[in-house]
């Protein structure tokens, strides 16, 4: 049975359909039971609970999205408060699946001709095939469309691909990665469905992160790798392909940054009629609530604007500098609040085992990848002013 998260303030979840109410209860015990009692050990450690990914997938978190895989027809709002569920408990396993599903599924989904739709996106969304999108070079960050070195040739029936990425998640202990690479021959952006064990293929796990530990991040070399024509993705062929992947999954890392804050909003509370000082629970104290009412006034704020962003995207109005606007708006109104949340906990905001910590220390991620608030405020002025201030 769905209950509504009293952080929903103003009853967002309502709107949802019965099947997605009940998806959503669902992905929501299956959080509590088994990802919530494992993070902890695991952030600490920096690894990945791989004994959670079958399970995941069998809540059906990666197959809503796509016609060949939905148990049933469903909303963007529905799909936002998936990434929400997930982000509330770690942002970690949210990225996870923000990564296997939208970057990846997404990729395959927008880009890919139907026989490549029909051959991996039913493997993505079951967990059995594990999936990395590689963008980010080590030369090339917020300037990939320009900056992109990595290259493509096209030889006879194969394309060789050579180069290197940077903070490639999954990319270590996955099956495949979406490398974006020029085309040697037009100076085209094009992408490329590479399998991890391809020979040349070399993945180097990123150490000492102080932010979502939890996701294994890689440095990967290529080195003419093979890649045969029918793994190229038919329909990438520019930058412009892959901002139509982006423009999607911006949103969804809206959505867990919300889902971020809730989560620190719920420790925060709870801790604060826990904990007493003076004589009385801290949460009597004027200035404590105050912590607390700023953290809901942004969560409810950033939820108005991604219920919002994710209708526009289903009824085909969303466009880039919408997406870009929720998630430079809703990571830094995150950043603010897990700030306040784990000020709420004082010294205990700063142990793992209170979950503030880790919330706050996510969010620092989150904030800057899938574009930088930078990034993200130059494509929404672009927008406004006529005016591309990139360069
Ligand atoms: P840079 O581009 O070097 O930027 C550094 C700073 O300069 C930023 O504050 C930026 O906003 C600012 N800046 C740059 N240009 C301008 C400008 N014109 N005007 C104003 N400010 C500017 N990438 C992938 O491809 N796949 C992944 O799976 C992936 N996962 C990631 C996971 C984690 C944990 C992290 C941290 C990153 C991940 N990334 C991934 C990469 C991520 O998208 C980049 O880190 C991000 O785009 C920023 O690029 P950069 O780190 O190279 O910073």
């Amino acid at each position: 049975v769905f209950e509504p998260l009293a952080a929903d303030f103003y009853g967002f979840a309502d709107e949802l359909s019965d099947d997605e109410k009940t998806a959503l209860a669902n992905l929501r015990a299956f959080l509590e039971a088994e990802v919530k009692p494992v993070v902890t050990e695991h952030w600490e450690k920096a690894t990945f609970p791989r004994e959670i990914v079958a399970g995941l997938h069998r809540t059906g978190v990666a197959a809503f999205g796509w016609e060949e895989t939905r148990p049933f027809p469903n909303s963007a709002v529905f799909r936002g408060f998936t990434a929400l569920e997930l982000g509330r408990v770690d942002a970690s396993v949210a990225t996870y699946i923000g990564v296997q599903n939208g970057l990846v599924a997404g990729s395959v989904s927008l880009c890919g001709s139907a026989a490549q739709r029909a051959q991996w996106l039913p493997k993505l969304a079951s967990g059995e095939v594990i999936g990395s999108f590689g963008l980010t070079e080590p030369l090339s960050g917020s300037d990939a469309a320009q900056g992109l070195r990595t290259t493509a040739r096209h030889e006879g029936d194969h394309w060789v691909l050579n180069g290197a990425k940077r903070w490639i998640g999954n990319a270590t202990w996955g099956d495949i990665t979406i490398i974006w690479a020029k085309d040697e021959a037009d100076g085209q952006v094009k992408g490329f469905i590479v399998p991890n064990d391809a020979p040349g293929f070399v993945a180097t796990k990123i150490e000492n992160k102080i932010s979502l530990r939890i996701v294994q991040n890689a440095d990967i070399t290529l080195t003419d790798v093979i890649v045969p024509d029918e793994n190229k993705l038919e329909n990438a062929n520019s930058f412009r392909d892959t901002g139509r992947v982006l423009r999607h999954t911006r949103a969804e890392v809206a959505w867990e940054a919300v889902g971020i804050a809730v989560g620190a909003y719920e420790a925060a509370l709870a801790y604060s009629t826990q904990r007493a000082q003076f004589g009385k629970p801290i949460a009597s104290h004027q200035l404590v609530q105050d912590l607390l009412v700023k953290s809901l006034g942004n969560i409810t704020a950033s939820l108005a604007l991604v219920v919002q962003v994710s209708r526009m995207l289903d009824r085909g109005a969303q466009r880039d500098e919408h997406s870009a606007l929720a998630k430079a708006f809703a990571t830094s109104k995150m950043r603010e609040t897990v700030g306040w949340c784990r000020e709420v906990l004082g010294g205990n905001g700063i142990v793992l085992e209170y979950d503030a910590a880790r919330f706050f220390a996510d969010a620092e991620a989150i904030y800057s990848y899938e574009g930088t608030r930078e990034m993200n405020t130059l494509i929404v002025g672009r927008a406004i002013t006529g005016q591309a201030a990139f360069i």
